[in-house]
């Protein structure tokens, strides 16, 4: 019986064997039945909007088959690191951003999620050009991510950067249209809503495809209005619980150590720096050393799903940038031979 049993198992798995060879001899590469990671890797250019779309999450999803080969290498994104002594991810965590959660202890102390010596990396004020790249740059040599607070200007100043930077597997929010503060005695509430909506139909409209509801409030000044609003929105805010104050040093080795002294105080923490600025950029080699140096690691923070953009907004924006709906398609999906 155990043997009948036995032959009929081995006969299983050869059978599981040979279909798992087939399918990989078989299939074209970028078939619709090989894994999404590997078909968007190997496709052909996409049109901006969908090549954003495929290009964000790349780095993080997992390449998994039914039939696990065990002779056959699946090009795996995440070992693409090209070095071997990067501080990299430690670890990723997704955000629910239903009803607006709080992150930053400067401001909101309910979700304590990171551990003793956890960072998270953010920058803000981007995209721009030169700063922006070589802060790109600086994570990409440590195989490390982060969190993005573009401003809407910017981002229609700059798309092609900001595309880079989704592009790079880093998480892109928003932080509001033209940077003014929201909680100034000016302000009122549907200033501070079309503030927030037109930021991030701005990054939207760099990008080709909708943000993460992620949202950093200019000057961390928030107030309840605004706060209840983006609870409405299901968008996530970000304080922070160490500031880097990177826009008043002097220098880049006066941000490794405000960074450092105050990281090695706390234990852990969101860090704040700007891609906007020259210093940042100039310390973020060294200040990634050092944390690895430091035994800090690195938690990616990812959205669970995309924010969604108002369409009016989105609308308004097009017009004012007095660009055609269609000036975003890729030529060929505008001009094709069809005789020649
Ligand atoms: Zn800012």
């Amino acid at each position: 019986m155990r043997s009948a049993l036995g032959l009929m198992l081995a006969s299983v798995v050869a059978a599981v064997l040979i279909a798992g060879v087939w399918f990989l001899t078989v299939s074209p590469p970028g078939s619709p039945a090989a894994p999404q990671t590997i078909a968007a890797a190997q496709a052909a250019p996409l049109p901006a909007p969908a090549a954003a779309k495929f290009a964000q999450p790349r780095d993080d999803v997992e390449v998994t088959g039914t039939v696990p080969p065990p002779a056959a290498p699946v090009p795996q994104p995440k070992s693409s690191c090209a070095n071997p002594d990067a501080l990299g991810v430690a670890r990723v965590v997704e955000i629910d951003t239903t009803g607006g959660p709080g992150f930053g202890f400067e401001h909101f102390k309910q979700l304590d999620f990171l551990a003793d010596k956890e960072v998270v990396l953010t920058f803000d004020d981007g995209p721009w050009p030169a700063n922006t790249p070589a802060v790109l740059k600086a994570l990409a040599d440590e195989c490390t991510k982060a969190v993005f607070f573009p401003i809407g200007k910017h981002a229609t100043y700059h798309p092609e950067i900001l595309k880079q930077v989704a592009a790079a597997g880093h998480a892109v929010g928003a932080h509001t249209w033209s940077h003014v503060n929201l909680n100034s005695k000016k302000m009122t509430e549907q200033l501070a809503k079309d503030e927030i909506e037109k930021g991030y139909s701005a990054v939207r409209f760099a990008l080709g495809s909708a943000p993460s509801p992620f949202f950093r409030f200019p000057e961390l000044q928030h107030g309840p209005a605004a706060v209840a609003y983006l609870g409405t929105r299901d968008i996530a805010i970000f304080s922070c619980d160490l500031d880097s104050f990177d826009f008043r040093a002097k220098t880049a080795e006066q941000i490794v150590t405000t960074v450092m002294t105050k990281l090695d105080k706390q234990g852990k923490g969101i860090i704040l720096m700007h891609d906007f600025q020259k210093h940042t950029a100039e310390a973020l080699p060294t200040l990634l050393r050092r944390l690895k140096a430091g035994g800090y690691k690195v938690v990616q923070m990812r959205a669970k799903a995309p924010v969604q953009t108002l369409p009016e907004y989105d609308e308004a924006l097009v017009k004012e940038m007095k660009l055609p709906a269609a000036g975003n398609r890729p030529v060929g999906s505008v001009v094709q031979t069809v005789a020649q």
